[in-house]
């Protein structure tokens, strides 16, 4: 399986397709309601990553809008 936090530049800025982070479903072509994270720490990590949330874990973890 793949960690959407270390596709290339290219996909990471146009991602079409990712798996939540946090319970594994896929975000589908509509995106509706995911939201992704900057997780990578520029103290040990150099390279930018993002960390995807299905709509549910989106609110389960940062609260509802
Ligand atoms: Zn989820």
């Amino acid at each position: 399986m793949n960690r959407p936090e270390r596709q290339s530049d290219e996909t990471l800025t146009q991602p079409r397709m990712v798996a939540c982070i946090e319970c594994g479903c896929l975000s589908g072509l509509a995106w509706a309601g995911w939201r992704a994270y900057r997780v990578d720490d520029p103290e040990y990590d150099a390279r930018p990553a993002l960390a995807f949330y299905c709509p549910g874990c989106a609110a389960a973890e940062f609260g509802h809008d």
